[in-house]
Order: structure tokens, then sequence, then C-alpha cells
């Protein structure tokens, strides 16, 4: 089941390293664009040997490999993400999540056309989510 991620680091004449195989996992898995702090928690669970340090290296490591890439939304915070196509997030300003938006980029044909080569676009949209729309019609929730 590690094959795909073996494969991933193979492909990019990284050492394959468990560590770096259960981030590719989970962040496969999970495409919520998460933290190194919710990464790392996720797998001390299951490796309690492992480090938060381990955790963000291997991050960096994969980053600069173009394997995942990060996003700073809030602030300096940084999140993950596996997909490495070009997209758009939205960010609900209510609950936090951050969605993916598979949008052309208007701006994108101009660049190129500079006879830039783009190999990343941040573009944020901010607002309140359809959960937290959905939630809010109700009647007073209290939670
Ligand atoms: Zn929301
Ligand atoms: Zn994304």
């Amino acid at each position: 089941m590690y094959e795909k991620y073996v494969k991933i680091l193979k492909d990019h004449t990284l050492k394959i390293t468990s560590p770096r195989l259960e981030i590719l996992k989970y962040l496969d898995e999970h495409h919520t664009h998460p933290n190194v702090e919710e990464i790392y928690s996720k797998l001390k669970k299951k490796h309690p040997s492992l480090s938060r340090t381990t955790v963000y290296n291997s991050l960096e490591i994969l980053k600069k490999n173009r394997i995942v890439q990060s996003l700073t939304v809030s602030g300096s915070e940084l999140r993950y993400d596996i997909d490495q196509e070009l997209h758009h997030h939205f960010i609900c300003t209510h609950c936090g999540e951050i969605f993916d938006i598979a949008i052309a980029c208007p701006n994108m044909d101009r660049t190129i056309h500079g006879g830039h080569h783009v190999e990343e676009v941040q573009g944020y949209f901010k607002g309140i989510c359809k959960n937290c729309q959905t939630k809010g019609k109700g009647r007073n929730n209290n939670g």
C-alpha cells in the first residue's frame, strides 16, 4: 500500500524513509491542508518515536523536490498540500477550512506568454464556506 509513495520518492531519487512515506500517505488521504502540528500528532499515534523535527524536515525535503507544496494562509503558519497542480484556495473565515478551487487563472496566459515559467500560483479567496452557511441557516446551534 506504500508502493505509490515509494515510487514518488524513487522518482525524485530521495531516500525512502518511513516518516516520508507516512507523511505522503497522510497528505494523500487528507486533502485538508494540514499544518505540521496536525500531521505530527496524527502520525505520532502510530509511530511514538517520531519527532516533530523529523516531520518538519521531511516536509521541507518533499517541498524542495516539489512533491508537496506549502501555503501560508493564516500569518506564518504553513499548511501542506500534496496536490502539485496549480490551484487556488478558498479559506473559510468561520471554521478555518481550506478548500481547493480548480479554476483557470486568467493571469496565467499572460504570464506564460511573457516567457515566464510558472511553478506556483497562490490565490486565496476568503469567505464563509458552504457548510458554515448551511449551519447558519438553522436556528441557533450550540456547537
Ligand atoms: Zn466554514
Ligand atoms: Zn490545495
